[in-house]
């Protein structure tokens, strides 16, 4: 009998953490693990906002997938999912003409910005996604900074528009006023000449923070320089900058929208059922209807009892998920006894810059320093997870 096909979409934070499972529960023979991502390396999400800004370089955030898993137990294929075909049980990619078949599917390809249907965000706001997006945005706006004096010191050229702020809206806000003294000494700008907008639609920065966090991160980043227009829509992009609900226009050559997002196109488009192109899964993490197809991570959403509302999409949500799917796996193949899946919910903490965060450590709010330096130091505990001691001395930087 030929052994069952395990494919993992996506080498995130959930897929990753579901491979690296598999590879220690599964015995020898047991199934066949696949493990297919559009690049061959695993990025830190979480980190992106760093190079995005310029205050990091990409290549700390990024981990050559050979060196977390052990190809003689998960095999790589590099490639980018096209399409999910559950009738046949085959999953079609880009570059090549015959596509991989499944017993179990694995879905954790993450999410896709959300942009409200904005008139123009999509064509010309920038997103921090990936390595690739979070590069040009470093280049953009160094560009923009160098033609300031060729071209008239016009405003708009060191004018940025961060659309959104939430937790990844701030925290890029936050990098980016480490960077901009560096980048007006780098192009010869007087600092008072750079203008950084942060544009939220709901009422609040940080919508679902505690107020007192909210009040801190506020007024730390508007005392380094940042415009707030809180409640106030971006109404439409252009290259010219925006256009706010109300008339005002902020021009501006960099417009980076952090304000939303949805589940991924693959997983939308796969026929199970989506809200937001997100997979309310059941409680072993299944799509509906489906014993065989899992979805995790941002793609996946599941309801806090206590408010009613969805979980936000986070790294600890689908880390936590990733481990329990590796782990419960192989029990719910063996048709075992399996607990579902319960979310622990450790904490929140957000940057803002290198040495400053807010956080909610348990019912300990945080500010300053210290939530800064426990932020860092998760990002270490990540790469502990992914390759041990040896990652942490490779890629830790605390
Ligand atoms: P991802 O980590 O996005 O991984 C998905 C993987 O799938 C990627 O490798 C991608 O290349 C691959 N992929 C996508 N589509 C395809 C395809 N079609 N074919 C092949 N491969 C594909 N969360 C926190 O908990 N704490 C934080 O401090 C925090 N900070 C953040 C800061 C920023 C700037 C951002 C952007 C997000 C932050 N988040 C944070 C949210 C967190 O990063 C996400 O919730 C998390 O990355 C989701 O993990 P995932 O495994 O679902 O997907």
């Amino acid at each position: 009998m030929s052994k069952p096909k395990i494919l993992i979409l996506g080498a995130g934070y959930g897929g990753l953490m579901t491979a690296k499972g598999l590879q220690k529960g599964l015995s020898y023979n047991e199934a066949e693990v696949t493990l297919v991502n559009q690049n061959p390396y695993h990025y830190v999400t979480t980190k992106l906002h760093e190079p995005a800004a310029g205050t990091l370089h990409h290549d700390y955030t990024r981990v050559p997938i050979s060196s977390v898993l052990d190809e003689r137990k998960v095999r790589f294929v590099q490639d980018r999912v096209t399409a999910v075909d559950r009738e046949k049980k085959v999953v079609t990619l880009e570059n090549s003409n015959e596509g991989l078949a499944y017993d179990y599917l694995v879905m954790a390809m993450g999410s896709a910005p959300e942009t409200f249907g904005i008139q123009g965000l999509l064509e010309n706001a920038y997103f921090i996604r990936n390595i690739n997006s979070v590069r040009m945005i470093r280049e953009h706006i160094e560009y923009q900074f160098s033609q300031y004096h060729l071209k008239g010191e016009r405003q708009d050229l060191v004018t940025i528009v961060v659309g959104g702020a939430g937790f990844t809206g701030i925290e890029f806000v936050g990098e980016l006023v480490d960077r901009i003294p560096q980048l007006c000494r780098d192009y010869d700008i007087p600092q008072n000449k750079v203008r950084l907008v942060n544009v939220e639609a709901a009422p609040t920065a940080l919508p679902g923070f505690d107020k007192d966090l909210v009040e801190y991160a506020t007024n730390y980043l508007e005392s380094r320089g940042v415009e707030f227009k809180i409640g106030i829509p971006i109404e439409s992009c252009s290259p010219e900058g925006v256009v706010l609900k109300g008339g005002e226009e902020v021009k501006a050559a960099t417009v980076v929208w952090t304000g939303g997002v949805r589940g991924n196109k693959v997983v939308e488009e796969s026929g199970v059922e989506t809200m937001r192109g997100r997979v309310k899964v059941d409680e072993f993490l299944r799509a509906p209807g489906h014993e065989d197809i899992f979805v995790i991570g941002d793609s996946s959403l599941i309801i806090n009892e206590e408010i009613d509302r969805p979980y936000p999409p986070t790294a600890q949500m689908a880390t936590q998920q990733g481990e329990w799917l590796g782990r419960n796996l192989p029990l719910l193949m063996r048709g075992g006894d399996v607990k579902p899946y319960e979310f622990d919910m450790k904490g929140t903490l957000a940057s803002l810059g290198r040495n400053e965060a807010i956080g909610m450590v348990g019912t300990k709010k945080m500010f300053g320093s210290t939530p800064a330096f426990l932020k860092r130091a998760n990002d270490l505990r990540w790469f502990y997870k992914l390759g041990g001691i040896s990652m942490v001395l490779r890629k830790g930087k605390l």
